[in-house]
């Protein structure tokens, strides 16, 4: 029997477990000890083999014939793309075409992909990081200076008080949730930020459970009072931020009434979070999806960073921010540059890195200006702007939001290619299906939500004519006559990676392989043993300090009316990950959790005689939905929370924060009607 170290497929965590294999076949999962995970996996990771022997998968190209998939070889499915992709440059131009990559393939994957956009002549690259961290991204950027995690999960248990905002471990990461309670076990504080009660506010010391989407309103309160009272970290504030006046005058106006008013927390709550917080001498501020999927989701993360930053929690052990991953190569997948205003390594997009990477690439097509994110490459789609689309390891057409609409808008392609490793309900659109490889076929390299990068080994051969991800991009880009297309396998991805991303300088293969437990980035050499902890010395900025951004509190849209007097609230539940394309093949996910719900409060529920289980239709400007009541009082009347992954997104609205482009999901206006 064979046993192969593999990593979990699902969250950002990076967890690791063993395969066992005889001769072809996978015959179990295997617990393995480690410094992440120390043997435990949440009902996510212990079930992370059920679907990969299922019978649904992709094992053949497919093309749309007719309204149908035709199986087709894989030189016929390559070239008809190549010719079809060349034709649509040479029409429209490079920016008449988009791709979509994947949190969820490796590093090499990610890296290709954007490579080959790019060698094409376009920008026009995203991926789901634009629909749960985009807003992280764009305020740690203007803050820190680097969009990344600042410490590691260790950093939990050597805190004093855990600030977690609009994130709620024991669903999301129920290992994260192992070390949160190990660190109150310890006498750590902890303060959650959530309008619901959730398994995560059952432990805390202190539940702001603030009125959706006036979180901004609420830390620049609590920023005002600490300033007030005169508690905030002066030597560090002086040695190592800039703009803490412009901090101190932006935050003036905000006080403990209105906070009080807008928030719904009563004021002695509010005063008493300042002070535990300021006081604590070590800090860590966790978030999610509750702050970054709003219209305001970039002042959110800035804000927040601003309270930090205050406290001088940043930069040191037991300290630091911590923004949560939900897929497993996330962060690895926005280091890679499959973003459309940076390249690798975050290298803004402009006229000097345009000509570096084209020296480094034998390129004179590497294109100067910045490309479209998600939502605007389905506003170009519907322009007619963009004819074609390709999709890496995504699925829009139930990720995002309004489905009818990006339904809609990706049947009016004239080319959309999708690679998978099931029939997807994009891929079902798709006039190319290309069959991949999932995590248990193929070696690469992962980041985790803590900058780990980890090695993942091979266990087993891929379905019938399936090939890895990085493969079928080899391929393609050399019909494409794109230039440095012949990798000899995925260690040369590796290798050119840390040649030209400076903090994967000494992260090579051969060290991944040997270190079970990864490597950090930053990891500048070869004899490097990456970094814990990030702006120890200097932040990333580019005059080496951290910056106070000040933030303006807006009202959150969309509004309620007599007509939709609901605010919906899209969430997440533990036993489901995502467009559940993985969790929805296994049996015993399945069986646990079957059906989505929808939490109403028993006030609303008694005034429109509503029962538990009783069949709801909720109803948005969008679109309709059917599912089973649960009544209970972890929402607020006229909240309402309904777990995404069964196509909730179908409800959702398209309005963005402006800054990082990033959906609301976390309000939409609603009514709901028993069936
Ligand atoms: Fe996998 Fe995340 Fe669960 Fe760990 S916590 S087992 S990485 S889903």
């Amino acid at each position: 029997m064979k046993k192969i170290l593999s990593i979990c497929p699902y969250c950002g965590l990076g967890c690791r477990f063993i395969i066992n294999v005889e001769g072809d076949n996978i015959t179990g999962i295997e617990l393995y000890r480690n410094e992440i995970n120390n043997g435990k996996l949440c009902p996510k990771g212990i079930t992370a083999i059920d679907f990969i022997n299922n019978k649904n998968r992709l094992n053949t190209p497919l093309k749309l014939v007719n309204n149908k998939h035709i199986s087709i070889s894989w030189d016929i499915a390559l070239n008809e793309i190549s010719n079809k992709l060349t034709n649509i440059i040479k029409n429209y131009g490079s920016n008449a075409i988009a791709f979509l990559a994947s949190a969820r393939c490796s590093n090499e994957e990610n890296y290709l992909l954007q490579k080959i956009a790019r060698l094409l002549g376009t920008n026009n690259i995203d991926h789901c990081a634009r629909l749960c961290h985009s807003s992280t991204i764009a305020g740690l950027s203007q803050t820190l200076g680097a969009a990344a995690q600042t410490g590691t999960f260790n950093d939990i248990l050597d805190t004093n008080l855990l600030l977690i905002w609009g994130y709620n471990p024991a669903e999301t990461h129920p290992v994260i949730m192992n070390y949160i309670l190990k660190a109150k076990y310890k006498g750590t504080k902890i303060i959650v930020a959530d309008p619901r009660k959730t398994k995560t506010t059952w432990f805390a010391d202190i539940h702001l459970d603030l009125n959706s989407g006036t979180d901004v309103y609420l830390i620049n309160t609590i920023i005002n009072l600490i300033i007030k009272l005169k508690l905030y970290n002066e030597k560090f504030i002086y040695l190592k931020t800039k703009n803490f006046k412009q901090l101190i005058n932006s935050v003036k106006s905000y006080n403990l009434e209105y906070a009080e008013k807008i928030t719904g927390i009563p004021k002695h709550i509010i005063y008493k979070t300042a002070i535990t917080f300021a006081t604590a001498k070590k800090a860590i501020i966790m978030w999610a999806m509750g702050i970054t999927q709003h219209i305001t989701g970039t002042n959110n993360v800035i804000a927040l960073c601003n309270l930090g930053l205050l406290c001088g929690y940043v930069g040191k052990k037991g300290c630091g921010i911590f923004p949560m991953r939900g897929q497993n190569n996330v962060q690895g997948a926005c280091d890679m540059g499959t973003l459309p205003n940076v390249f690798p390594g975050y290298l803004k997009i402009n006229d000097t890195n345009a000509k570096k990477l084209s020296k480094l690439w034998h390129s004179n097509n590497i294109s100067a200006n910045p490309g479209l994110t998600i939502q605007e490459i389905f506003e170009a789609i519907s322009k007619k702007k963009i004819k074609a689309l390709y999709v890496m390891g995504e699925n829009p057409a139930v990720s995002d939001p309004d489905t009818s609409h990006v339904i809609k808008t990706l049947k009016s392609l004239e080319l959309l290619v999708v690679q998978d490793i099931f029939l997807t309900s994009t891929a079902k659109l798709a006039h190319y299906v290309l069959p991949a490889a999932l995590y248990a076929e193929k070696e690469g390299s992962f980041t985790s939500s803590e900058r780990r990068v980890q090695w993942n080994f091979k266990a087993v051969e891929p379905p019938g004519k399936a090939k890895p991800d990085w493969e079928i991009l080899c391929l393609l880009g050399k019909k494409l006559q794109l230039p440095q297309m012949n990798y000899n396998c995925i260690e040369d991805i590796t290798i050119e990676i840390s040649n030209i991303i400076p903090n994967y300088k000494g992260i090579t293969p051969t060290r991944l392989k040997e270190k079970i437990n990864g490597l950090k980035w930053p990891c500048p050499h070869i004899r490097h043993p990456g970094t814990d902890t990030l702006h120890q010395i200097k932040f990333a900025t580019s005059d080496g300090k951290a910056h106070f951004v000040p933030t303006n509190f807006t009202f959150p849209r969309e509004e309620t009316t007599t007509n939709f007097p609901f605010t919906l609230t899209t969430v997440r539940i533990v036993g489901q990950y995502h467009t559940m394309t993985m969790t929805g093949k296994s049996k015993s996910i399945m069986k646990r959790w079957k059906e989505p719900f929808i939490e109403i409060n028993p006030i609303d529920a008694n005034d429109l005689n509503i029962k538990n289980n009783d069949q709801i239709k909720i109803i948005t400007k969008r679109g309709s939905y059917i599912c089973k009541a649960k009544i209970t009082k972890n929402v607020k009347p006229k909240m309402l929370a309904l777990p995404w992954h069964w196509g909730a997104n179908l409800l959702t609205n398209r309005l963005i924060d402006p800054y990082s482009k990033i959906p609301a999901f976390k309000i939409n206006a609603c009514r709901i009607e028993k069936v």
